[in-house]
Parts: structure tokens; sequence; C-alpha cells
């Protein structure tokens, strides 16, 4: 812009050819300058507005009258004004585009979590469990399956109101996760029910996460608000195998968990899947015979 505004007070000679194409020059550049460069008001004044004052300031320093050059100015100006408004059109394009994608974003993130917690919802974690699964039968890999329930949790409602016991349930997300690797999902299954799928991990390595995860309750209360409440949870574990069915390994996981409320509660229990890993490398060893 100063370049060319520059040029055109260098070469001024009244109605000449010469005027006539640096004015050609002009409008070309200030329509570009505006349309690619300009993206808010801070910017129009630094690429437009400052240069062309400073060339009223030169025009007046070299004796030039302002109104005599209008006319030579008059379609850069025009064709500035047509720049900024295109500029502008094109940012609200792109600002509604970049909102539409990320209102579709969180639409997605609502379809597979729970708002209170942020775990994944229980449709979420059925298509991950059929992935999962689906692994599982292809490779031989077992995967386990914990299901977390909150004791006597009906008593903090009771005792200290509903939005204490979900800030309570928002802890017990935090908690838990803190035990998780980046593979393994964590899912609120029912009220303050969640459960935890673990894939390649056997029934003893489930069983020594559930046993963290149940000291890691017990050893400390939770905060919430200015309370801190004792809370324990109890915890049913399975491992699942390629021969298994989902439903019956989330069925043995659910036995588990009634086992430990029935056992006194603030512990863990196991129940083990019928099928060996032997079965499944067998399985495995006759579907890759059976393909030759
Ligand atoms: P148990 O040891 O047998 O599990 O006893 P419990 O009192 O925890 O019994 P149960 O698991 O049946 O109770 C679940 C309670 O969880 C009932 C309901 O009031 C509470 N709950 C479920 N969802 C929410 C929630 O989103 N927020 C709050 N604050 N409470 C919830
Ligand atoms: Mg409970
Ligand atoms: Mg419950």
């Amino acid at each position: 812009m100063a370049m060319i505004l520059a040029l055109f007070l260098i070469h001024y000679n009244g109605q000449s050819a010469g005027t006539y194409q640096i004015t050609n020059g002009m409008v070309i550049s200030f329509l570009g300058v505006s349309i690619l460069s300009v993206r808010g008001p801070r910017e129009w004044w630094l690429l437009l507005a400052l240069p062309l004052a400073i060339f009223a300031l030169f025009a007046r320093a070299r004796g030039l009258v302002l109104t005599e050059l209008l006319p030579f100015m008059f379609d850069p100006l025009v064709m500035m004004v047509i720049g900024i408004v295109v500029s502008e059109a094109l940012r609200q394009l792109r600002t509604g585009e970049f909102l539409a994608r990320q209102e579709l974003q969180e639409l997605q993130e609502q379809a597979t979590t729970n708002q209170l917690t942020a775990l994944l919802n229980r449709r979420a974690t059925h298509h991950l469990l059929e992935r999962e699964h689906a692994r599982a039968q292809r490779y031989g890999t077992g995967y386990s399956l914990i299901l977390g329930d909150l004791d006597k949790f009906k008593h903090v409602n009771d005792r200290y109101g509903h939005n204490i016991g979900d800030i309570v349930l928002q802890e017990t997300a935090r908690r838990l996760g803190s035990h998780m690797r980046a593979q393994d999902a964590l899912c609120r299954w029912g009220g303050e029910e969640i459960l935890m799928m673990l894939p390649e991990t056997d029934l003893d390595g489930a069983l020594h996460v559930a046993e963290k995860i149940r000291l890691s309750f017990a050893d400390e209360p939770m905060l919430a608000g200015e309370h801190r409440i004792p809370q324990t949870i109890s915890l049913g574990v399975t491992n699942c195998r390629a021969r298994d069915d989902i439903e019956s390994a989330i069925k043995r996981a659910d036995d588990a968990l009634y086992q430990a409320k029935e056992n006194g509660r603030n512990r863990a229990e196991a129940i083990p899947s019928p099928y060996s890993e032997h079965d499944s490398q067998a399985d495995q060893i006759a579907s890759v015979t059976k393909a030759h």
C-alpha cells in the first residue's frame, strides 16, 4: 500500500497516461489488500487508513491540492470499500462454519457421554464392548470387566442432599479414571454403577486393579463442599474370552458385584469366565486350520 501510494505521489503529473496507469495499480492493490489481508478494524487501520493518512500529509507537503487528487483516488477508494465488505462476508462465513463444526462435535460428545460425570454412556460402551469382543474373537486376546457400585450411596443423598451426591459421583469418576490406562474404558452403567473395560487384561490383573480402586475409596474420604464423606465401593470382576458372549460376561460381573454386597460391601469379588485361555487358543487354531 505504502509503495503504490508513494509511486503515485512521485509520478503524479496531472491527467497523464502515467498517472492513470498508477491509478489502475492502486485499484488492484486496494482491492487485494482489503480482501486478502483485512480481517477486522485493527488491520483496516494499519493496512489502509494509516498509509492513506500519511499519503495525504505527503501530498499536502508537496503542495498538491487534495480535491484535485480525488478523481484519481475515487476508483481505488471504491475498491477498498468493496474489498472490506467481501472480506467481512468471508470472515462471517468462516466463523459460521467454525461454530457449526464445534456444535456438531459437542452434539456427538453429548450422544456418547454422560453429562454429570463426563464418562461414556451405556450406548457408547456397548459399541466399545462389541469392538473389543470382536478383537478377542479374532486374535484370541481376552479382556476383563469390573462393575463398581458405591456402598450405601442412598444415605449420602439422604444426609447431605442430591447436589452433594452429584459431587461424590463426579469425584468417583475422577478417582476411577486415575486407575485406568489409555486403552481402558470407563462407563456410567447405571445411577451410581460404573463399568470398567480393561482390554488385554486377565482375571488376576483385573482383580489387582479392583483392589487398588477399593483401597483408594476406603482410605480417602470424598471431599464434597465442606464435607468429608467416607465412601466405600464394592466391585464385581470377571474376565472374558473369545467363546464368551458380552451379555453373559456383564451378567457375571453383576453377579460378582452382588456377592461383594452380600459378603459385607467394601470388597471385590470375581467370577471367572467358564472358558479357559486354552479354549480360545484351540478355537483360533481350529479357525486358522479351517481357513486353509
Ligand atoms: P448398596 O450398598 O446396596 O448399593 O446401597 P445403595 O444405597 O447405594 O443402593 P443403590 O445402589 O440401590 O442406590 C443407588 C442410589 O443412587 C439411589 C439414587 O438415589 C442414587 N443416584 C442414582 N443416580 C444419581 C445421580 O445422578 N445423582 C445422585 N445424587 N444420586 C443418584
Ligand atoms: Mg449402591
Ligand atoms: Mg446401585
